[in-house]
């Protein structure tokens, strides 16, 4: 559920007219709904209420907005970040360090040290050498880090090959079988506090079933380290759970995530920890833009004409990054349909948002959104084609703020140099 709907045929964010950020920020621009931020937090910690030691960690590559994660934070969300820099603007936002798990199989010396240094709560440890590099880094400090290691179950998520991660030819976590053996020997460093186990096998799953398949198999571990003498408190159950993109899909949400997760982890006596992304963010955020031209298709019949939008690729890369759908509406919708092609001005034929696709009529100059865009969406933006980095705003109510500057190119080449040998 969102809140973006229309009144007197036109589509508002909440109390605020779509057509009115238009005019004062100008298009393209993402338009965030703080109350569907709110409510999709409260539903994601209200499915998981019945299970008795739970931490959420937002994941915030999800959307990283500051103010996303200020709203987030007053939700009492922690963050899963996966970089120093998300590391950075999760302190930025008030985020407490010790709320903040830290992802990523590619964690630099310097990200790890970051980390102990800002005091954060968990390092999601990817490999075992990792673990040795991170217990001597807290050990020079006088530290234990707090760890747990992230393992790969081999489960298939039935997601986008880009964004399954927990089979065994992916980049993530250790092979689950080697646990143990990894368990034994990073378990008596004296720089880490190994505690418990990690997994998180994709994102945009439609089912259940994968989860639960890692999450028993996670429960066997768990059940060999503590046989072996090991203490676990803590296991990370990940994120991934998908949102329709498409008016009518029916995906499992937190009430049935906790149903399933209460079956799975009974009598597992450990905090449960969660990081929710894509649920949280999606359809608290559309893409807001412009029609710059309706171009005739080809041939007089049959070809569809090219709806040419004033975003592209670069504001939105999930359609060319991933085959993505997101769906498209006009702002002012007229009640007539049309056929088309949708497409943005950058010069590949990648920048295309859809193809044939039945759709509200519009003309030049009018503004649609493209819906679900909350996620993934301005946190993979780019300048290519030297195209402005795109604003973000924030709509609480019957206020708005812009929450993040379009950076215009001007900007960006004042950052480049010529040197003066040339
Ligand atoms: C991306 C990611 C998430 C969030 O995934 P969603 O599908 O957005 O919920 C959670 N945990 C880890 C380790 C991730 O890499």
């Amino acid at each position: 559920m969102d809140h973006f709907d229309y009144r007197d045929g036109a589509l508002w964010c909440e109390d605020v007219p779509l057509a009115r950020i238009a005019a004062e920020v100008g298009t393209p621009v993402y338009v965030y709904s703080a109350a569907t931020f709110r409510r999709h937090a409260r539903v994601f910690r209200a499915g998981l209420a019945a299970l008795p030691r739970v931490h959420l960690a937002y994941a915030i590559k999800a959307n990283p907005n500051l103010a996303v994660l200020r709203l987030l934070a007053n939700e009492g969300y922690g963050a899963d970040v996966v970089s120093g820099g998300e590391l950075r603007r999760a302190l930025a936002a008030g985020m407490p360090a010790d709320g903040i798990v830290f992802s990523g199989v590619g964690k630099t010396r310097a990200e790890l040290a970051q980390g102990l240094d800002a005091g954060i709560g968990q390092f999601n440890l990817e490999l075992e050498e990792e673990g040795e590099v991170l217990a001597d880094l807290a050990q020079a400090r006088g530290l234990r880090a707090p760890a747990v290691l992230r393992v790969n179950p081999d489960v298939d998520a039935g997601t986008h090959a880009k964004i399954s991660t927990g089979r065994k030819q992916n980049k993530f976590g250790v092979p689950i079988d080697q646990a143990r053996a990894i368990f034994d020997r990073l378990g008596r460093r004296p720089g880490l506090h190994l505690r418990g186990i990690a997994v998180h096998i994709g994102s945009q799953l439609s089912e259940l079933a994968p989860l639960e398949a890692a999450y028993a198999r996670v429960g066997e571990l768990v059940a060999e380290l503590r046989a072996g003498g090991h203490a676990v408190s803590h296991v990370d159950l990940g994120g991934g759970l998908g949102v329709p993109y498409r008016a009518g899909e029916v995906f499992p949400g937190p009430a049935e995530l906790g149903t399933m997760v209460g079956r799975v982890t009974a009598g597992w006596d450990a905090e449960l920890m969660f990081e929710p992304g894509r649920v949280i963010a999606g359809n608290a955020g559309v893409l807001l833009t412009q029609v710059i031209w309706v171009k005739p298709g080809p041939d007089q019949d049959g070809a569809h004409p090219y709806v040419i939008v004033d975003a592209a690729m670069n504001d939105l890369a999930r359609p060319a990054l991933y085959d993505a759908w997101h769906d498209f509406a006009a702002v002012e919708p007229t009640g007539g349909r049309m056929v088309a092609n949708i497409a943005g001005p950058v010069c590949e034929s990648g920048d295309t948002f859809a193809m044939g696709r039945d759709i509200d009529r519009v003309a030049s100059g009018d503004l649609a959104v493209f819906r679900t865009a909350g996620a993934y969406g301005a946190t993979m933006a780019s300048t290519y084609n030297s195209r402005a980095l795109v604003p973000e705003v924030l709509v609480d109510g019957n206020r708005y703020a812009v929450v993040a500057d379009r950076v215009a190119p001007e900007t960006l080449i004042a950052a480049e140099r010529v040197p003066e040998w040339l």
